[in-house]
């Protein structure tokens, strides 16, 4: 059956030269002219966004939908459709649902990277989307998750300590097993997501793993030695800060905020000039608020041109997926109004094109659900409840006794 076809003038974002005519054949870009094509109203145009840090069966939108069902999933999967993202790598899916990578009409793409591996208590407690996971297990695993077709593969590298340090956190497997297990991914056409905070980041990324999440400790040093072994950063800022704030508000000193914010936007800054992937994820941020983690890499340094460039042209081609180019899927998001005015605007599209089909913006409207402020919302999590019972002592070195 043939889609009608479309046609598109406008400015063409990140780089936003002067406008382009873009129609959508069969669901594909093409440059060339196709007759009787429908007009699409919209100024403005990109790629549709791709996350690259979600958790679906997690409700950070607070939807109150049940937790770990396919409800909560397909719910905060078209909440991320519907703010613009086209495509989401899940980097930590429940365990009991089935794992496959997601292709649906009314859908982003789900990309899934299966349940965390992490040595038993060395998570977050109650959290069901990890799976206590021995060193001596780690390899068996990863086959298990390739085995159900995943294309990603996600590994606590480093934890806290009972001292809750995220900048101390110490490495939970062996350098050796980690790199045992990036080949065996890489031999199959896996790649490695490796969770980290720690100060030896370094010795993580010396593994060969593909894409350090989060990386709170990363350095200019760090980044040097990912341009050149083409590691990708997720650097999830937003969530980053929100466990900081939540922190400070049990007592930590706010100079830790200050010192992860400067070394972070300094580590930022050459990532760009060395062309190191950087990935807008929007981790533990309500579903579909990527503009909140864009807006974060502003404010760390990265240009508006930039940071836009994370969720569409650069994470694309982080995960391998085309842009918009001759003859590939029409994944397109649309605004009237330009979003480098006003980053909110980001996830406020008027047209979202999900290969090639125009898709319905209101399919979330009935579980609004709220969107909280990172600090309001880490008042209830677990990090939290385990900050209130235990003395924290933090990357000054000084114990802070709270509760
Ligand atoms: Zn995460």
């Amino acid at each position: 059956m043939s889609t009608p076809a479309y046609h598109l003038n406008a400015t063409l974002l990140p780089e936003a030269k002067e406008n382009v005519d873009i129609w959508v054949s069969e669901g594909r870009f093409t440059f060339s002219q196709v007759s009787g094509a429908i007009d699409l109203p919209g100024a403005f145009m990109a790629a549709g966004m791709v996350d690259g840090h979600v958790h679906l069966s997690l409700d950070f939108a607070n939807t109150g939908l049940p937790p770990a069902t396919s409800e909560l999933v397909l719910h905060n999967a078209k909440r991320h459709l519907r703010s613009g993202v086209t495509v989401v790598r899940d980097a930590g899916f429940v365990q009991q649902l089935n794992l496959t990578d997601v292709h649906l009409p009314d859908l982003p793409e789900i990309l899934l990277s299966g349940w965390i591996h992490v040595p038993e208590g060395r998570f977050f407690p109650g959290i069901d989307i990890s799976k206590a996971t021995s060193p001596e297990q780690l390899l068996a695993r990863f086959k298990e998750v390739a085995a159900h077709g995943c294309k990603w593969f996600k590994i606590i590298a480093d934890f806290p300590g009972t001292d809750m340090n995220l900048f101390a956190a110490p490495i939970t497997y062996p350098v050796e097993i980690i790199r045992e297990v990036v080949k065996a991914a890489h031999a199959v056409g896996v790649r490695v997501l490796a969770h980290s905070t720690g100060g030896d980041v370094g010795a993580i990324i010396e593994t060969g793993v593909d894409s350090i999440e989060h990386g709170m400790s990363i350095t200019p040093n760090h980044v040097r030695r990912m341009a050149e072994l083409g590691t990708q950063w997720c650097p999830t800022i937003a969530t980053a800060e929100g466990f900081l704030l939540a922190a400070e508000e049990k007592g930590m000193p706010s100079e830790i905020r200050a010192t992860y914010s400067a070394r972070t936007t300094e580590s930022l800054k050459l990532a760009m000039e060395l062309g190191v992937d950087v990935l807008a994820g929007s981790d533990e941020l309500a579903h579909g608020t990527i503009d909140l983690e864009i807006d974060a890499m502003v404010r760390h340094g990265m240009t508006v041109q930039q940071a836009i460039a994370s969720a569409t042209t650069i994470g694309r081609r982080a995960l391998a997926l085309p842009g918009v180019e001759e003859g590939a899927p029409a994944d397109l998001i649309v605004w009237d109004e330009d979003p480098r005015d006003d980053l909110s605007r980001l996830t406020r599209p008027s047209i979202v094109l999900g290969r090639g089909v125009p898709l319905n913006l209101s399919i979330v409207d009935v579980v609004p659900g709220t969107v909280l402020s990172a600090r309001e919302r880490h008042g209830d999590q677990s990090l939290n409840r385990m900050l209130a019972d235990e003395t924290c002592v933090f990357a000054d070195g000084k114990g802070h006794k709270h509760g």
